[in-house]
Protein backbone atom coordinates (compact mmCIF):
# COMPACT_ATOMS: atom_id res chain seq x y z
CA UNK A 1 0.00 0.00 0.00
CA UNK A 2 1.06 3.65 -0.45
CA UNK A 3 -0.61 7.08 -0.28
CA UNK A 4 -3.24 7.71 -2.22
CA UNK A 5 -2.81 10.60 -5.10
CA UNK A 6 -5.06 12.36 -7.06
CA UNK A 7 -5.52 11.27 -11.14
CA UNK A 8 -7.63 12.70 -13.42
CA UNK A 9 -9.84 10.10 -15.49
CA UNK A 10 -12.32 10.01 -18.31
CA UNK A 11 -14.31 7.66 -20.94
CA UNK A 12 -12.91 7.59 -24.37
CA UNK A 13 -14.89 10.19 -26.11
CA UNK A 14 -14.22 12.47 -22.62
CA UNK A 15 -18.17 13.01 -21.91
CA UNK A 16 -17.47 12.02 -18.10
CA UNK A 17 -14.91 13.20 -16.17
CA UNK A 18 -13.65 12.51 -12.71
CA UNK A 19 -10.83 13.12 -10.60
CA UNK A 20 -10.10 10.23 -7.91
CA UNK A 21 -7.81 9.77 -5.41
CA UNK A 22 -6.27 6.12 -5.65
CA UNK A 23 -3.06 4.27 -4.60
CA UNK A 24 -2.09 2.71 -7.62
CA UNK A 25 -0.52 -0.06 -5.86
CA UNK A 26 -4.03 -1.49 -4.32
CA UNK A 27 -4.82 -2.50 -8.10
CA UNK A 28 -7.75 -5.95 -8.37
CA UNK A 29 -9.06 -8.11 -10.93
CA UNK A 30 -12.04 -9.88 -10.66
CA UNK A 31 -13.33 -13.49 -12.37
CA UNK A 32 -17.40 -12.79 -12.06
CA UNK A 33 -19.12 -13.46 -15.57
CA UNK A 34 -19.07 -9.40 -15.97
CA UNK A 35 -15.95 -8.45 -14.90
CA UNK A 36 -14.25 -11.20 -17.23
CA UNK A 37 -16.47 -9.66 -19.83
CA UNK A 38 -15.04 -6.24 -19.14
CA UNK A 39 -11.46 -7.31 -18.48
CA UNK A 40 -10.95 -4.38 -16.80
CA UNK A 41 -8.34 -4.04 -13.88
CA UNK A 42 -10.13 -1.49 -11.15
CA UNK A 43 -8.82 0.15 -7.80
CA UNK A 44 -11.62 0.74 -5.33
CA UNK A 45 -11.70 4.17 -3.37
CA UNK A 46 -14.19 5.71 -1.06
CA UNK A 47 -16.71 7.52 -1.92
CA UNK A 48 -15.70 10.70 -0.92
CA UNK A 49 -12.83 10.34 -2.83
CA UNK A 50 -14.00 10.00 -6.25
CA UNK A 51 -15.42 13.38 -7.82
CA UNK A 52 -17.44 13.13 -11.23
CA UNK A 53 -16.70 16.55 -12.88
CA UNK A 54 -19.03 16.14 -15.98
CA UNK A 55 -21.26 13.83 -17.12
CA UNK A 56 -23.42 12.66 -14.96
CA UNK A 57 -25.89 12.52 -17.79
CA UNK A 58 -24.15 10.76 -20.19
CA UNK A 59 -23.82 8.07 -17.88
CA UNK A 60 -26.06 4.50 -18.39
CA UNK A 61 -25.95 2.11 -15.57
CA UNK A 62 -26.23 -1.81 -15.77
CA UNK A 63 -27.39 -3.54 -13.16
CA UNK A 64 -27.81 -7.67 -12.98
CA UNK A 65 -28.17 -10.68 -10.66
CA UNK A 66 -29.24 -8.97 -7.11
CA UNK A 67 -29.42 -5.74 -9.02
CA UNK A 68 -27.38 -4.02 -6.12
CA UNK A 69 -23.83 -3.52 -7.73
CA UNK A 70 -24.48 -0.53 -10.53
CA UNK A 71 -21.85 -0.41 -13.19
CA UNK A 72 -21.55 2.70 -14.94
CA UNK A 73 -20.42 3.84 -18.25
CA UNK A 74 -20.76 5.97 -20.64
CA UNK A 75 -23.72 6.59 -23.46
CA UNK A 76 -21.61 7.78 -26.27
CA UNK A 77 -18.50 5.50 -26.16
CA UNK A 78 -19.71 2.69 -24.08
CA UNK A 79 -16.65 2.67 -21.30
CA UNK A 80 -16.85 1.59 -18.06
CA UNK A 81 -15.99 4.21 -15.73
CA UNK A 82 -16.34 3.15 -12.38
CA UNK A 83 -19.06 0.75 -10.69
CA UNK A 84 -20.76 0.71 -7.35
CA UNK A 85 -19.74 -3.01 -6.01
CA UNK A 86 -22.09 -4.86 -4.27
CA UNK A 87 -19.89 -6.21 -1.76
CA UNK A 88 -18.72 -2.68 -0.84
CA UNK A 89 -21.09 0.07 -0.87
CA UNK A 90 -18.81 2.38 0.78
CA UNK A 91 -16.61 2.12 -2.34
CA UNK A 92 -16.91 2.69 -5.94
CA UNK A 93 -14.37 0.51 -8.12
CA UNK A 94 -12.60 2.79 -11.06
CA UNK A 95 -11.30 1.54 -14.12
CA UNK A 96 -8.04 2.25 -13.71
CA UNK A 97 -7.66 1.83 -18.23
CA UNK A 98 -9.70 5.23 -17.83
CA UNK A 99 -7.15 6.98 -15.57
CA UNK A 100 -4.68 9.55 -17.52
CA UNK A 101 -1.31 8.76 -17.54
CA UNK A 102 -1.80 5.00 -16.14
CA UNK A 103 -0.97 2.10 -18.03
CA UNK A 104 -3.30 -0.87 -16.45
CA UNK A 105 -0.78 -3.42 -17.96
CA UNK A 106 1.77 -1.98 -15.88
CA UNK A 107 0.29 -2.54 -12.50
CA UNK A 108 0.05 -5.17 -10.19
CA UNK A 109 -3.42 -6.78 -9.13
CA UNK A 110 -4.80 -9.20 -6.90
CA UNK A 111 -7.40 -11.28 -8.79
CA UNK A 112 -10.92 -10.93 -6.54
CA UNK A 113 -12.96 -14.48 -6.74
CA UNK A 114 -15.83 -13.10 -7.87
CA UNK A 115 -17.08 -15.58 -10.09
CA UNK A 116 -16.75 -18.08 -6.54
CA UNK A 117 -19.06 -15.59 -4.54
CA UNK A 118 -21.69 -16.71 -7.40
CA UNK A 119 -23.40 -13.17 -7.20
CA UNK A 120 -22.45 -10.02 -9.21
CA UNK A 121 -19.29 -7.84 -7.75
ZN1 LIG B 1 -17.65 8.56 -23.58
Amino acid sequence: MSEPTLHHGSCHCKAVQYTAKIDLTAAIRCNCSLCKKKSATMLRIPHADFTLLQGQDNLSTYVWGTKVAKHYFCKTCGIYTHHQPRTAPDKYGVNAGTLDGVEPTELTFEVLNGAELALPE
